[in-house]
């Protein structure tokens, strides 16, 4: 199978790191404000100005912001109707987190397979799984194998590029079932014009580190349902149903977001154009870079997306490159540079190894060859040509 690497440089020595934030708008006044008024938990102005702006922005009704981007995930699964030893499908090919999240609902994950054009959930194996494998019993969907309901699609718009979502959507209507969108690699991005976070009826975002705009850790649940809105500013709040009392009719959770990151957020949130521009501006120098390197695909978009580029992707074909990915990375860790490959498919993980096992031969072959590369926006023209010239030099 693919191999593995061997510890290296860490990634925090690097001089070009992979994908780190720019903090250079309002944050600091902001910031100050909270700390000067005493509003640093977790209600106060900037939270509820965050949710009002940001589903201004996108388009949505309502926006509930959360402590991070896994805790909206795991809200948006109950809101949805996810039960214990239900099953959801989630792509293999993703960061670990929505999986771990249907975990905490107390469902199963299972795994489908990405598609090979832009790498994100493929549609038609959603549909293949839900045709074959799944039977009504007594109006109930059930996986024929495990004898499990099925209760909803949690799709994941990765790497800065919209899943076809549309088609997804669609299959899931069939069957009747909710879909959940996370959309936290791809704010800023847009599905046939529609912005990533209002494609699904319940979409997710996240503000760690390293995403697109940063409250340094951060997320937040965007719907057009009201009851779902309610439900969701309920359950993150400890479920408080008399405010005075403290009576709480059932478990809650504590997953608000405090207001001094909501203060960085809607500092960040009034520069994401820019981040989207930078990061497009970026994705087209490695494309212009790689166009007719051997073995090198460049980073896809399909014609009815508007991509971020999140984190620019390359996939290396080690026949006609003559490296593979694992010693391309060695190579440019060895120059201090970071990159790294996607994230083990899930259907290999052993924290998800209690889930049914599946073949996702797409979601294997992206895990052999991609290599993620430099992506922070403020990325300098002379640090993506050193980038550039690490992978490039030395061919033919
Ligand atoms: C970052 C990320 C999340 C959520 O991350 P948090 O660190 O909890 O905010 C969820 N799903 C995917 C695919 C991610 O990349």
């Amino acid at each position: 199978m693919t191999e593995k690497l061997a510890p290296g440089a860490p990634p925090g020595q690097s001089t070009i790191p992979l994908a780190i934030p720019e903090l250079r708008g309002n944050e600091w006044e902001y910031v100050q404000e909270c700390l000067s008024t005493g509003w640093v938990s977790s209600a106060g102005p900037f939270v509820d100005r965050f949710e009002r702006e940001t589903a201004a922005y996108l388009g949505a009704k309502h926006a509930v912001a959360v402590v991070n981007g896994t805790a909206a995930i795991h809200v948006a699964l109950l809101l949805a109707g996810v039960q214990r030893d239900d099953e959801v499908i989630v792509p293999s090919i993703t960061f670990i987190a929505p999986a771990n999240a249907v975990r905490y609902a107390g469902a199963w994950p299972i795994f489908i397979d990405a598609e090979p054009d832009y790498w994100q959930l493929d549609s038609q194996k959603v549909a293949q799984f839900l045709q074959d494998e799944c039977k009504v019993t007594n109006g109930t969907l059930r996986n024929k194998t495990t004898g499990r309901r099925i209760s909803a699609v949690l799709t994941v718009h990765i790497l800065g590029h919209p899943c076809d979502s549309g088609a997804i959507r669609e299959v899931a209507a069939n069957y009747g079932l909710p879909v959940i969108g996370d959309a936290t690699e791809s704010l800023g991005a847009r599905y046939k014009e529609k912005p990533v976070g209002t494609l699904e009826s319940l979409s997710c975002l996240s503000f760690n580190g390293n995403k697109i705009m940063t409250t340094g850790g951060g997320g937040m649940i965007l719907t057009d349902n009201d009851e779902w809105a309610a439900k969701a500013r309920y359950l993150t709040t400890q479920a408080k149903n008399d405010p005075l009392e403290y009576i709480h009719n059932e478990v809650g959770f504590n997953y608000r977001m405090p207001n001094v990151l909501a203060a960085i957020g809607c500092a960040q949130l009034e520069q994401l154009e820019s981040f989207v521009v930078a990061k497009r501006r970026i994705a087209q120098r490695y494309a212009d870079a790689f166009a007719e390197i051997p073995g090198i695909t460049v980073m896809p978009q399909a014609s009815w997306a508007f991509s971020t580029y999140w984190l620019y992707t390359i996939l290396v074909d080690e026949s006609k490159f003559g490296m593979s990915s694992r010693s391309l990375i060695r190579r440019l860790i060895d120059q201090q540079i970071q990159s790294r490959p996607l994230w083990q498919p899930l259907h290999r993980s052993l924290a998800h190894a209690e889930s049914a096992r599946r073949e996702c031969p797409v979601a294997d072959r992206l895990y052999q060859q991609a290599v993620s590369l430099p992506s922070s926006t403020g990325l300098t023209e002379g640090q993506q040509q050193k980038v550039i010239n690490a992978i490039i030099t030395g061919l033919r």
